[in-house]
Parts: C-alpha cells; sequence; structure tokens
C-alpha cells in the first residue's frame, strides 16, 4: 500500500463502540464514537455515490441532520481512483465531510453495473462500465482500496446472492462469502476509531442466515450488516429474515440492513432491532419529482399541484417547505429547471432525518409502537398520486 490518507492528529481518537441508551421492544436507540465523531442511532445515512450526495452540498447535507454518507467504492474506485483520493487526503478532505464515512465493498455494484463480470472463488474480474478497462476486486484489495479512501466503516467484500436462489445456490454463495469475510479480516489494518463490518448473507433461508450470523461472530467484527434484501424479495419476507437474524448477532453491536429502504420499511427494521440503513430512494425520488411526506408520497408533476399554493409539508422545514408553494416545485418540474431536484432531494433527505430523530427520541420514552402507528395513519391524510 503506498498512498494512504494521513490518519486524524491533534486529538485523543475514541475506541470505536456502540453504546445502547434506550431500548423499546426489540427496537434500540444508541450512540456509535468514531475516528470522525459521534452517530446516534436508529441512523439513516445518504447515498453520496460518487464523492457527492446528489444534488446536494456537503452543508446542506449537513443541515439535513445526517450525521453519517456512504461512498461507494467501486465509482471510486474507476473515477477518480482510490490512489488519487488516497493523495489528495482521504474521501473525507475531498468531498468536504469530515464527520463519519462508511463505504460499501464494490461488491454489488460490479454485480449490478460492470460488464463481462467473472466471479472466481477468490474474487472478481470485470470490465468498467465507463471504459470497459478490466479491473480485480478481491477481498484484500477491497480492503485496500476503502483504506486508500479512508473510510471510516468499512465493509468486507461479499457476495450479493441473487433472489431468488434455491438453497444450494444460497448455501453456496454465503459460504464463498464467509470465506471472504475471513480475508478481509486478516486485511483490515485496525485503527483506532475505525471499524469493519461483517455481512450476513443466505438469502430467504433462516438456517443459512443464522449460519452466516454465527460464522461472522466467531470472526469478530466491529458491525454486522445484513445484505442480501431489498432486492424483490418483498418487505414481509425481509422483515422475516430480520427476525429470524437479529438474535443471533451480538446484542451490543450496531446492525445495519443494506440498501433499505422506504419509510415504512425503515419504521419495520428499528421495531425489530435495527441501527443502520442507507437507501438511494430519497435522492432517487427527489430528483424524479416524488416526495415522501408526512402526509403521504406526492409526485409534484401531477397537475393537481400546479395552483396549489400550500408547503409541501406543513410539518416540514427545509428550505422546500418553509419557503415555496407546490405549485413553484410543480413549475419547477415541468420546466425542467436543476432547482427542482435540489430542493425536493434536501426534503426527502430532510423529511428522513427527521423521522429517524423521531424514532430514536419515541424508544427513548417506550412508545416507539404508538409513534409508528401515528405516522403510518398520518401518510394516508392525502391521497396518493
Ligand atoms: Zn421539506
Amino acid at each position: 500500500m503506498t498512498d494512504l490518507p494521513p490518519t486524524p492528529r491533534g486529538r485523543a481518537l475514541p475506541i470505536f463502540s456502540h453504546r445502547i441508551v434506550a431500548i423499546d421492544g426489540a427496537a434500540r436507540a444508541g450512540v456509535m464514537h468514531t475516528a470522525h465523531g459521534a452517530v446516534d442511532t436508529p441512523a439513516f445515512m445518504p447515498v453520496g455515490t460518487a464523492g457527492t450526495v446528489k444534488a446536494m452540498t456537503a452543508d446542506a447535507v449537513r443541515a439535513t441532520g445526517s450525521a453519517i454518507v456512504l461512498g461507494n467504492t467501486y465509482h471510486l474506485m474507476l473515477r477518480p481512483g482510490a490512489e488519487r483520493i488516497a493523495r489528495l487526503g482521504g474521501l473525507h478532505r475531498f468531498m468536504d465531510w469530515p464527520s463519519p464515512i462508511l463505504t460499501d465493498s464494490g461488491g454489488f455494484q460490479v454485480m449490478s453495473l460492470a460488464k463481462l463480470r467473472k466471479l472466481d472463488i477468490d474474487g472478481v474480474t470485470f470490465q468498467s462500465h465507463l471504459d470497459g478497462s478490466t479491473h480485480r476486486l478481491t477481498p484484500v484489495r477491497s480492503i485496500e482500496i476503502q483504506h486508500q479512501l479512508d473510510a471510516t466503516i468499512t465493509m468486507v467484500l461479499d457476495e450479493c446472492t441473487p433472489f431468488p436462489a434455491s438453497p444450494e445456490q444460497a448455501q453456496t454463495s454465503m459460504q464463498l462469502s464467509m470465506r471472504w469475510a475471513e480475508h478481509s479480516r486478516e486485511a483490515f489494518v485496525p485503527r483506532q476509531g475505525y471499524a469493519l463490518f461483517g455481512i450476513v448473507q443466505g438469502s430467504i433461508y433462516p438456517e443459512l442466515r443464522e449460519a452466516s450470523a454465527r460464522a461472522l461472530t466467531s470472526i469478530g467484527f466491529d458491525g454486522y450488516a445484513i445484505g442480501g434484501l431489498a432486492i424483490g424479495e418483498g418487505q414481509t419476507t425481509t422483515f422475516a429474515v430480520l427476525d429470524g437474524t437479529l438474535p443471533h448477532l451480538p446484542p451490543d453491536a450496531p446492525r445495519y440492513l443494506m440498501g433499505v429502504g422506504t419509510p415504512d420499511d425503515i419504521i419495520g427494521a428499528v421495531q425489530r432491532g435495527t441501527d443502520m440503513f442507507d437507501c438511494v430512494i430519497p435522492t432517487r425520488a427527489g430528483r424524479t419529482a416524488r416526495a415522501y411526506t408526512s402526509r403521504g408520497v406526492f409526485n409534484l408533476r401531477n397537475a393537481r399541484f400546479a395552483d396549489d399554493t400550500l408547503s409541501l409539508d406543513p410539518d416540514c422545514a427545509c428550505p422546500a417547505c418553509a419557503r415555496h408553494s407546490r405549485a413553484y416545485l410543480h413549475h419547477l418540474f415541468k420546466a425542467e429547471e436543476m432547482l427542482g431536484p435540489m430542493l425536493l432531494t434536501w426534503h426527502n433527505l430532510n423529511y428522513y432525518q427527521a423521522l429517524m430523530r423521531d424514532l430514536r427520541a419515541a424508544i427513548t420514552v417506550r412508545r416507539l409502537d404508538a409513534f409508528a402507528d401515528g405516522v403510518r395513519a398520518g401518510w394516508a391524510r392525502e391521497e396518493p398520486t
């Protein structure tokens, strides 16, 4: 490893930890301490794919209450390159985000975006979707890239088992991921306040999920992700997998449900004991005129908003809601002005982060189920469009 960003200096770094401060049923509220600051859990991580949360300045992301963002190893290793980001001082400095960053391993995007990918027992060889150049990702190389990026939380390389998969396919795939998890653990360079998370696989099969959780726990990680969900199995199955998996993980370690989800998915997963989430839904929806609000999901392109002088969400304090009407937002999207996606992304992230704050508060006073019922009832106040 040649190019590595400087480790934060000039202050005592905290040891990476997750302290549970309140419990309500299976749900937990906690604080995760890292080298780059603290994160209250349950936490939602906006997706900053290519060193930017699309349509948002770093200040705007901070203003939504986001304490941690996600970066994509696949995109950053191809452009501008992990070595270059390391030379430029690491991803925190590069994207003006001194707070915690979690990077994924790159495996999921290789399987969904790259051309001519070839999986073998040691890793995956693929061609860049940008210029066709050939690259190889192994557990060791993925960990090295995430070190070069200076990720606060590094994810092991795994194989996201496709859905549906037969029990035999799911077992073979899960066992490959567990082998890679061991290689990833060996390759990770421990630094104070930094963390390495393992990823539970096993498709929809409870015995495979349990075996995967036990294998990871015996290797030992700072946190545990639930992977291979939100890929078409449906919410009922997602929740059943969580119910069958979370009891087999260490009780205090952070639990991260990858790629989930809608506000309703997140509420249900928090009720089951999940601590961390990431999803492109609020940012992607914001760019396509869909708003998540306390009164349901709106499509701002709909003609019914053309003369609507109301605030988008009267319960939201973001700039889109505090300073503009639904009619103005509708106009921005009809006229294809870039301010439309900017304002609606800001609103959606603000809505998600306000929801996370309220969920943490409800857990603290042990009123989570009543709070969740109230939020869901609110979504029915206006007709969906
Ligand atoms: Zn708003």
